[in-house]
């Protein structure tokens, strides 16, 4: 026979196991739905393994989507302090890393077991794995049905789900599938898929908070720098409202990455450069010029003070057409022009990135689910009634540092309350 709930939630991951354990306390009948063998295999690597669950200064301006109000309401109901204190509960150690992240003492399987704990204290039920084939909306065999089984479920209206462990009758669905990262462990676009087959809209996804790469050729001076690291000043775009962070790059074989990278990867659009500064706070042309008067040292000793040898030297090397035997000139003995230019050349380095290293090491998808097409207090499609989005697979994309956790405990207490 057809089993029958009144919340159904397909993906247990972040946002799924928190929105059933909300919708579990509430007393509905809520049964979670995942694919995959291990539970929240996205949990378990997130954070290097210790998992930033959340920025402890999280708000609307920390993250992108179409509709960057969107996301205001369910982060004011859940706040990061909301989460603290439910880990806080479960006795997880923490500590705070860096600006507001906060990271388990020990490791990610903590936030795991707490959101199992949560889910089974809730009574939720459990079908994992177990693939989802088909989301039907319930029609009625005939007008004259009732509108109620006799226990009082309502058969007028929700949701069949076909399952590889048979169907499944739903009042409500809550899609939290995730985004595309990491397919390796089970990311699918089944929420996309879910959308559109109901009229939803897409906004386009794509590989956020992921390496940047380069056209090989134009790449190469660039490549004996692997594994050179320092913080700098990192933008894209145009304009005053232009995002810009000062966060930690990182040279790879194949382009950028570090923190910085990673951020400005989210806002980074195709064929447009982003620009650093490799030298930030630091005024590197009057450092050069105020060093220059009588200084019998080599230009590659003087910028080696300035910056990271390595970044100094090959840099010189790099612009070896540019500036021929700049390296080993007397610092005294080179024209101002050149030393300003020099120091502009590092100061607003300006590349463009062919691409990024793709979902196969993005941290999070930005994009997905329309949110137009959703009620921002309860995450409901606003033309499927019972069928809501939470998490990931929503165009709702967090900064790097804790905030795309935090979005999904947020988006799926809102739901959880509202099922
Ligand atoms: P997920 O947690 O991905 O859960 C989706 C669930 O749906 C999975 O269990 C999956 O098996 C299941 N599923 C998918 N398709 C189907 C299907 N067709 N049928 C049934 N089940 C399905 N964010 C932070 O805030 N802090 C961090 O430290 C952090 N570190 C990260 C590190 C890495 C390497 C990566 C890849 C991401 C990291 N993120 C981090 C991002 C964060 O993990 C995600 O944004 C978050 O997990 C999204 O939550 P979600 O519940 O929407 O999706």
């Amino acid at each position: 026979g057809t089993a029958a709930v009144d919340v159904a939630v397909i993906g247990a991951g972040a946002a799924g196991m928190m929105c059933a354990a909300t919708a579990g306390r509430r007393g509905r009948r809520v049964v979670l739905i995942d694919h995959a063998t291990k539970l929240a295999e996205k949990i378990r690597i997130s954070g290097g393994g210790r998992c930033n669950f959340t920025n402890r200064d999280a708000g609307p301006a920390n993250f992108l989507s179409a509709n960057p109000n969107f996301c205001r309401s369910a982060l004011a109901r859940y706040t990061s302090q909301d989460f603290i204190d439910l880990v806080t509960r479960h006795r997880i150690a923490w500590h705070e890393k860096h600006r507001g992240q906060l990271f388990c003492d020990e490791s990610s399987e903590d936030i795991i077991r707490m959101l199992r704990a949560e889910t089974d204290a809730a009574g939720v039920s459990w079908r994992m794995p177990c693939s989802v084939t088909a989301i039907t909306r319930n029609v009625p065999a005939s007008q004259t049905a009732p509108d109620a089984d006799p226990s009082g479920f309502p058969t007028r209206t929700g949701f069949i789900i076909e399952t590889s462990h048979g169907p499944i009758h739903a009042g409500r669905v809550v899609i939290a599938t995730g985004g595309l990262p990491i397919p390796q462990i089970g990311a699918t676009d089944f929420g996309l898929k879910i959308a559109r087959q109901f009229g939803l809209k897409i906004i386009e996804p794509r590989p956020a908070l992921v390496p940047l790469t380069f056209d090989a050729a134009a790449w190469k001076p660039f490549v004996p720098l692997a594994g050179v690291a320092l913080e700098v000043d990192i933008r894209t775009g145009e304009g005053k409202k232009a995002p810009r962070f000062r966060e930690d790059l990182l040279f790879t074989h194949r382009g950028l990455s570090g923190p910085a990278v990673l951020q400005i990867s989210s806002f980074w659009e195709p064929n447009t450069p982003i620009t650093i500064d490799l030298a930030p706070g630091l005024d590197l042309a009057a450092a050069l010029l105020d060093a220059k008067p009588g200084n019998r040292q080599q230009v590659v000793t003087v910028l080696s003070g300035l910056l990271p040898r390595r970044l100094a030297e090959q840099w010189l090397v790099a612009h070896g057409d540019l500036w021929p035997g700049l390296a080993t000139q007397r610092l005294a003995d080179v024209p101002d022009k050149t030393l300003r230019a020099l120091a502009a050349s590092l100061a607003s380095w300006a590349v463009v990135p062919s691409g990024t290293e793709g979902y196969k090491k993005a941290e999070v998808m930005r994009g997905g689910v329309d949110t137009r097409g959703l009620d921002q207090q309860t995450m409901e499609a606003k033309t499927v009634p019972g069928l809501h989005f939470i998490g990931e697979t929503v165009d709702v994309t967090g900064w790097l540092g804790g905030y795309n956790f935090q979005w999904a405990w947020a988006s799926g207490v809102a739901a959880g309350q509202a099922v």
